[in-house]
């Protein structure tokens, strides 16, 4: 059904799909309103001309019209919504090769939840997270520390997804508008679990959830948000399980047990 909002908002030339991932993009920026020119006398488009659809950085003291943006997860939004609003997903170029879209597994009420970069191979052919090495790894890392810290959570008691559902070929970093794409998916999984905490794994999941293009070593072990939910930052497992960066497999668990105790003492 095509909302009264969209249908008020939308420019000629857009489709609500389109008018959604625009405003997507401007509130991922943190922009929470935009402004709808309002009408010149004698046009027959009422608002915005269809070549300058909406203008979010309008001066308020504009002509304009203030419009909140609605929420962009719809309300009472959940996982099982959001998997059936991907449906059999084309909307860039990583549906060309992939076999599955793995859109997350674990507990979808979890107090923590894991981000990592996108499906390898062995995700791919099982429509599953983090299920090759880099996943049992990961695997490993959860359940080991909170056993040793004395928590009682297996890895099933997590949620675990990725920046994009699709895996990218020959496992190559997404690319900017393959992230801003199925970002919004991403968003909404984080906006319906709702966890305690988020544990961005890696530098594309970090620049995804925080817009920050540090590396890694730098933002590792320490606290960031995305929107309220604290996020912490630690190192990717596939680049774990290289021999020589058994330094950094000692700071990642330093990381996984401040979040693990962060979110469940
Ligand atoms: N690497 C990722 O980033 N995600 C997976 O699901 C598997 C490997």
């Amino acid at each position: 059904m095509r909302s009264t909002f969209a249908a008020r908002l939308r420019p000629r030339h857009m489709n609500d799909e389109k008018l959604r991932d625009y405003l997507a993009f401007y509130q991922d920026l943190g922009f929470t309103s935009v402004y709808r020119r309002t009408a010149t006398p004698g046009t027959e488009d009422a608002g915005a001309p269809a070549e300058e659809p909406i203008a979010p950085l309008a001066d308020a003291a504009s002509t304009g019209t203030l419009i909140v943006l609605p929420s962009l997860a719809p309300e009472g939004d959940t996982l099982e919504r959001i998997r059936e609003h991907i449906g059999d997903c084309k909307r860039c170029r990583l549906h060309e090769a992939r076999h599955s879209i793995v859109f997350g597994s674990g507990n979808p009420e979890a107090r923590l939840v894991f981000v990592g970069e996108g499906p390898g191979a062995d995700e791919d052919a099982q429509g599953l997270p983090f299920v090759g090495r880099a996943g049992q790894l990961l695997t490993q890392m959860i359940e080991g520390t909170a056993k040793r810290e004395g928590i009682p959570i297996l890895r099933k008691d997590v949620y675990i997804c990725n920046v994009v559902k699709c895996r990218p070929p020959e496992n190559r970093t997404p690319e900017p508008d393959e992230m801003e794409i199925c970002g919004q998916f991403l968003f909404r999984q984080l906006s319906a679990i709702r966890p305690k905490a988020v544990c961005a794994l890696g530098a594309t999941a970090a620049r995804a959830l925080l817009g920050r293009k540090e590396g890694v070593t730098r933002m590792r072990g320490n606290w960031y948000k995305w929107r309220d939910i604290p996020l912490m930052v630690t190192y990717h497992p596939s680049y774990l399980l290289r021999p020589y960066n058994q330094n950094a497999k000692r700071e990642a668990w330093e990381d996984l047990k401040k979040a693990l105790h962060f979110v469940y003492d």
